[in-house]
């Protein structure tokens, strides 16, 4: 059964899109997709061995050999124009790992729509990239399975102009603000102003200082929140 993570990520699929799952593991997003009618067809991308062989084995044991290609590289290095991928999803890594993935292969970006992305952590890396690279966030949402909290954010291509405070947090995920999205916050503004008192008790150095800074800066945009 699919984790909630998983589904919410799939239910912002559009209906008979040519997906790409990038980091697929075991492949149970295209799967699901495929099963459930939402797609026909679709890519597995893994640079790992063992998730690579999980996936295909995933595949073969459903009988979507067919539907789901398969395919070992790094990133988006496994999609080729021809391919007309419309839809990319990427998720359970780091924001940073994600928005990483997507700038060192911008070029296959050219004709993709949508692009939908789970961070584990650090979501404010892709807003980051998005801002830069002429992506515009049109959906965020967050949710909470097994005591952990996971963003998604729907990227389709045009522009944004967010302020810092809507980078850090997500501009939708402010305005809707959820319990999930209060806890998330609170959550780090107790990391934060433990780390804080930590660096209170170091010794002053200019990297010390620097980090305070950073910290208090974040504080203050998310107690704005
Ligand atoms: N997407 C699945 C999910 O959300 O459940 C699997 C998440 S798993 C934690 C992350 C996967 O991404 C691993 O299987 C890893 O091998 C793969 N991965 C990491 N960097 C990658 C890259 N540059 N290209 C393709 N796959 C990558």
């Amino acid at each position: 059964n699919l984790s909630e993570r998983l589904k919410t990520v799939a239910s912002f699929v559009e209906k008979n899109t040519i997906l790409a799952d990038i980091g697929s593991d075991h492949a149970y997003l295209p799967c699901y997709l495929v099963h459930t009618g939402i797609i026909t067809q679709g890519i597995a991308g893994e640079v790992v061995k063992g998730p690579f062989e999980s996936a295909q084995k995933q595949v073969r044991s459903e009988g979507l050999e067919k539907q789901i290609d398969v395919r070992f590289g790094n990133g988006l290095e496994v999609i080729q124009p021809t391919d007309k991928v419309q839809t990319i999803t990427i998720a359970g890594m780091g924001g940073p790992l994600i928005a990483s993935i997507l700038e060192a292969g911008k070029e296959k970006l050219k004709t993709v729509e949508n692009l939908i992305l789970q961070p584990n952590v650090h979501a404010k890396a892709i807003r980051d990239w998005a801002q830069k690279e002429n992506w515009k966030i049109v959906n965020e949402t967050i949710l909470e399975e097994h005591d952990k909290i996971y963003e998604i954010i729907v990227l389709q291509k045009g522009q944004m102009q967010l302020t810092e405070q809507e980078l850090l947090v997500g501009p939708f995920l402010t305005k809707e603000k959820s319990a999930i999205f209060h806890k998330k916050w609170s959550n780090e503004l107790s990391e934060w102003l433990r780390i804080m008192d930590q660096l209170s008790k170091t010794s002053e150095s200019p990297e010390v200082q620097q980090k305070k800074e950073e910290l208090e800066r974040k504080i203050a945009l998310v107690k704005e929140s």
